[in-house]
């Protein structure tokens, strides 16, 4: 599921703004809030009692009271006790009929039912060896149930009727659903646990005007002669119950390939004409994930489906992801926005989520860790590193920012309710130790650990210690203190670091102190690297910070020009280093990655007095990446006023020629701001024929 959406360059230079402004401690200081207790709430993986083997449903739908009229016939067994017992979930049904079925004949089976549980006593009792097959007829009444009470909040509703009456001209009319976590039970009888898993046919009788989607094939569909149309979705391969869906309305389908798998795009009508340009690089994305985890995609299709007033960003049901209707895009808006994180974050769900699925809620992340670390691996594959390093240092932000108001452990097994392990704990921090992970052990082992957890797991579940057993059995190390300290503990490294050099010994000296609370906070093994830069060569140097108090030297005969710790700089900490002007200046120009200069730019800020510090922002403005070009410009204001004259043209040809609408919007809002007195309007009277929305609107605020 995709929960919280940030605009990204909004949180950079949100960060980088509050940073400049004031004093780093005061604004990265962490705050303990609550101590893990174990024992107390413990929330593990559920009981398994019974195992679903299939669920069939024939469903329709009673529009006007929002009901789902439903037959679910469920074939299960035991599944390791004897039991005379089937418990269901059916949240707020109305029960017509339960009863056994054997071939084609029915016998009542006797039931209890309290409003959230079905309890049915079977005609004898099953062995695990023993399937049997049960009948429910029944009425579920998803707007009766109160969120508060009956469900947590109104996002659990579990099935959406969209404009009900066809009153709102605004609104089409739709069906859909949302199963996570423990939803489904709102519109059939399952047993709510991610470890249940089961393959299914769902029979959906709509109006013949709606086109329906579940998960797997569209078997077959016939007419009924009333009006009516019977769709029936099977698929044959087992997934969790939470990942069953339906949608029913007026979409239309935009189709594609993959290989020989069917990939289709489902959009209201009016978006049908971008559909291709907001979804077209899907095949791309399965066959890079597929090659890159060495495990086919494997569903038996892909959709993606746009429905309106979703409850969440997206939601990666089995061969069906659902997504909000922000990705109704117009191709103006795409240019703004391609939302092509959310896309990859689904996709990469149907390996971790929907073929390997976490065992329980409080394992979740290894659902949404790595679907968070998907929308890196694309961007990094797609745009390459630079490009993918900015969402990285987004994820970090975001998590960093929570951490103000809580830390939790990542793997958290005393959460007050599941529906709070939807947090940038379990997506973004998640996501930064993958990214972690993979360069501790290295690339070739991260992703051969990733095959053996994913064929090892597939159709199963998994908790936390099968993704270390994996990596540990591919790489050969032990790998507990990395599990231990990053997914098994909260908070993150605070890190002070001092680089320098000893003219005397001739060495070169670096001093890191871990200065995080270690009453609640671990004291972390970081194994890094450090690039040394002396007489016109970059020398790489491992080393192992293990200490809260840590010293290393090198020996160089002459001083280096910058000593870069965390050079590949993947550590999730907060790290605070005092250099000196003409080190931040070679950085920005020496360093190899995009974090480099982001490091190097938030380091002059505060040296703008200094004319070298001024001037590397004057040349930021021509960087290769949208994301420092932003912040340039977002510095115009310090320059002195010869200065600022001397970039006006510049500003003005990127208000007009900047490849990224967002930077060319950016321009415009600074020309208006800072360059008042000058002649903008031939600019602006380009800008406002501009393709891209935010252009467009920066220019109406120019021009008020
Ligand atoms: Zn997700």
């Amino acid at each position: 599921m995709k929960i919280k959406y940030f605009m990204c360059c909004q949180l950079v230079a949100a960060f980088f703004l509050i940073s400049c402004s004031a004093s780093r401690k005061e604004i990265l200081d962490p705050v303990n809030i609550t101590e893990n207790v174990t024992g107390l709430n413990y929330r593990g993986s559920y009981p398994k009692l019974t195992d679903i083997i299939h669920t069939r449903l024939d469903i329709s739908f009673n529009w006007d009271s929002a009901y789902v009229l439903g037959i679910a016939t469920i074939e299960a067994k035991p599944y390791f006790y004897p039991s005379d017992n089937l418990v269901l979930d059916a949240n707020g049904f109305k029960i017509n009929s339960v009863s056994l079925k054997v071939k084609e004949e029915k016998t009542p089976l006797r039931y209890t039912y309290d409003g959230k549980k079905l309890t049915i006593k079977l005609n004898k009792i099953y062995t695990r060896d023993q399937k049997y097959l049960v009948y429910i007829d029944y009425v579920a009444m998803p707007y009766k149930l109160k969120a508060g009470t009956d469900i947590y909040s109104e996002g659990n509703r579990g099935i959406y009727f969209i404009n009900k009456d066809g009153k709102d001209k605004t609104k089409p009319r739709q069906i859909w659903t949302q199963g996570e976590t423990e939803c489904n039970s709102s519109w059939f009888p399952t047993i709510n646990d991610p470890q249940e898993k089961m393959t299914q046919e769902i029979n959906l009788t709509v109006a013949d005007e709606f086109v329906t989607l579940s998960n797997g094939s569209l078997e077959y569909t016939s007419m009924n002669g009333d009006g009516t149309r019977t769709d029936s979705w099977r698929q044959e391969l087992p997934h969790s119950t939470y990942l069953t869906m339906l949608a029913v309305g007026n979409f239309k389908i935009t189709r594609d390939k993959w290989r020989e798998k069917e990939v289709n795009y489902y959009t209201e009508p009016a978006f049908a004409s971008t559909a291709k340009l907001v979804f077209g690089k899907t095949p791309e994305m399965i066959e890079f994930f597929s090659k890159k985890l060495g495990v086919d995609y494997p569903w038996e299709k892909y959709s993606q489906i746009v429905v309106r007033d979703f409850v969440s960003g997206a939601m990666e049901n089995t061969s069906a992801t659902v997504l909000f209707d922000k990705l109704n895009l117009t191709e103006g808006e795409y240019l703004d926005e391609n939302y092509e994180d959310i896309i990859s974050h689904e996709l990469f769900h149907h390996w971790f989520g929907d073929l390997v699925t976490a065992e329980s809620w409080a394992n979740l992340p290894l659902n949404e860790s790595f679907a968070t670390y998907g929308e890196y691996l694309w961007e990094e594959y797609k745009y390459g590193r630079e490009t993918a390093d900015v969402k990285g240092l987004e994820d970090m932000l975001a998590y960093l920012s929570g951490s103000r108001q809580k830390q939790v452990d990542v793997i958290r097994y005393n959460y007050a309710d599941k529906e709070q392990m939807f947090d940038e704990v379990t997506y973004q921090k998640g996501g930064r130790i993958l990214h972690m992970l993979r360069k501790t052990v290295g690339d070739e082992a991260f992703f051969k650990g990733l095959t053996i957890y994913l064929t090892r797991n597939a159709y199963k579940t998994a908790e936390i210690a099968d993704l270390r057993m994996a990596m540990e059995e591919v790489s050969g190390l032990d790998l507990n203190w990395f599990f231990n300290q990053w997914f098994l503990a909260s908070g993150h490294p605070l890190l002070t670091i001092k680089t320098g050099y000893d003219f005397e010994k001739k060495l070169a000296t670096i001093n890191i102190q871990q200065t995080q609370n270690l009453s609640t906070i671990p004291l972390y093994r970081i194994p890094m690297f450090v690039d040394i830069y002396v007489n016109g060569k970059v020398d790489r140097k491992e080393i192992v910070l293990d200490k809260q108090n840590q010293n290393f030297s090198f020996s160089y005969l002459s001083q280096p020009d910058l000593i870069n710790v965390d050079a590949e700089k993947s550590v999730l900490s907060v790290k605070t280093e005092t250099k000196l002007l003409s080190q931040n200046v070679f950085h920005y120009k020496n360093g190899p990655l995009f974090m480099d200069r982001f490091e190097a730019l938030l380091a002059l800020q505060p040296q703008k007095s200094e004319l070298f510090a001024r001037q590397i922002f004057m040349s930021a403005l021509a960087d290769s990446n949208s994301t420092i070009r932003q912040l340039a410009l977002g510095f115009i204001n310090n320059l002195q006023p010869d200065e600022k004259l001397s970039v006006y043209n510049q500003i003005r040809e990127m208000a007009l020629k900047d490849p990224v609408s967002l930077v060319r919007a950016a321009a415009v809002t600074v020309l208006s701001k800072l360059y008042a007195d000058k002649q903008n309007d031939d600019v602006f009277e380009k800008t406002s024929k501009d393709k891209a929305p935010s252009v467009i609107k920066a220019t109406l605020g120019a021009r008020r």
